[in-house]
């Protein structure tokens, strides 16, 4: 069975601090502890989920390797080794297909392998365009001496006597009946006299795996990329799970995107933008001339059609928005501000209505407010 996600177990969100979590461990441990649920097995299941969710999201190291790699990152100690690269013809049929789709069936015989996680961050040019990157997951994998069986070169696994192979038995809990996984095979369904010696009779074992994984152009923060078998093996032969590459996409320094657009804030001196001109803008391909009218004013946005992101899922191309900041000018010679005082003097009296007539509306509507407050 797959496990829960912890920082869902404890209830607190991803970014918690340890304070949320111990306040969230606290009150979870409560209500869950053997000696307030006397004899109740599934509060008892509860409580050792919560508690193993607060060891590892409490400790520093582990939290981080949880958060890398998920589960598979903090359950077992590490093997080494080196995975080779994986073919990856058939994976982007499933880009982003569903996501964790109900699995149906009862548990029955050897487990399948848990799917993984694996966050990636990706600067915002390699989002745009896509980007083949190197991944190590600490994984288990298929046992290629035993062929995943378990059973050691030249034996047989047999059939397990107590539960006749389904891995399940019958167990009676007061008045009811309860399917329970065979306590002599661990639900497997079979039995190994002869383990593998690499991998003690699991069929399976732990190894840093190296892939190669293709993100295609135009994925964002929060898009998931599937890769379908390239999670952990299955137990003795069952299907492998799979791998969930979880992208994040981290700070430009110049763009900021939303959806398919790009955002951008440009400087132009307090001249260009009265007088109007010709600016230089940067884009993801390179810088591009950007008119100005003239009379613009402070955080007037331009929009730039198709310089913005090519959309993974519809093929759409996004705009670039570019908005004027005026800049105003710093360090004046005394020149300077003669030039301007004598400039400003041209705007006021009888101009001002004329040249400034946004102050003009917003002095005018100030006097209004004051002189009907006083009324
Ligand atoms: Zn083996
Ligand atoms: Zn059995």
């Amino acid at each position: 069975m797959s496990k829960r996600d912890f920082y869902e177990v404890l209830g607190v969100s991803k970014g918690a601090d340890e304070r949320e979590i111990k306040k969230a461990y606290k009150r979870l441990a409560m209500k869950y502890h053997p000696d307030r649920n006397q004899g109740d097995a599934a509060s008892e299941e509860k409580f050792k989920e919560v508690k193993e969710a607060y060891e590892v999201l409490t400790d520093e190291n582990l939290r981080a390797r949880y958060d890398q790699y998920g589960h598979a990152g903090v359950d077992q100690s590490q093997g080494g080794g080196h995975g080779g690269g994986a073919d990856f013809g058939d994976i982007f049929g499933d880009v982003f297909g569903d996501i964790f789709g109900g699995r149906g069936g009862g548990r029955r015989g050897p487990a399948r392998g848990s799917d993984l996680r694996y966050n990636m961050e990706l600067t915002l040019e390699e989002a745009v365009r896509g980007v083949s990157k190197e991944i190590k997951i600490p994984t288990q994998v298929h046992c290629e001496v035993c062929n995943g069986s378990g059973a050691h070169t030249g034996s047989q696994a047999h059939t397990c006597p107590t539960c006749h192979g389904s891995g399940q038995v019958q167990m009676r809990q007061g008045f009811f009946a309860v399917q329970q996984a065979c306590p002599h095979c661990h639900g497997r369904g079979k039995i190994i006299k002869d383990p593998c010696r690499k991998c003690h009779g699991e069929g399976r074992y732990q190894k840093t795996k190296t892939l190669s994984v293709k993100i295609p152009a135009g994925v964002d923060t929060g898009d998931r990329i599937r890769l379908s078998g390239e999670g952990e093996a299955g137990e003795a032969g069952a299907p492998a799970g799979d791998l969930y590459v979880q992208v994040h996409v981290k700070e430009h320094e110049i763009f900021v995107r939303d959806g398919n657009d790009l955002y951008c804030e440009v400087p132009i001196s307090f001249t260009t933008a009265a007088l109007g001109g010709e600016i230089e803008v940067p884009t993801l391909d390179g810088r591009v001339k950007l008119k100005v009218t003239a009379e613009t004013q402070t955080g007037k946005l331009f929009r730039l059609r198709g310089k913005g992101v090519k959309s993974v899922r519809s093929g759409q191309v996004g705009d670039l928005m570019c908005k004027v900041v005026i800049e105003t000018p710093v360090k004046l010679t005394e020149t300077q501000k003669d030039l301007l005082r004598q400039l400003d003097e041209s705007f006021s009296g009888a101009a001002a209505k004329t040249h400034k007539p946004k102050s003009e509306g917003f002095f005018e509507g100030v006097k209004r407010f004051f002189d009907d407050l006083t009324k």
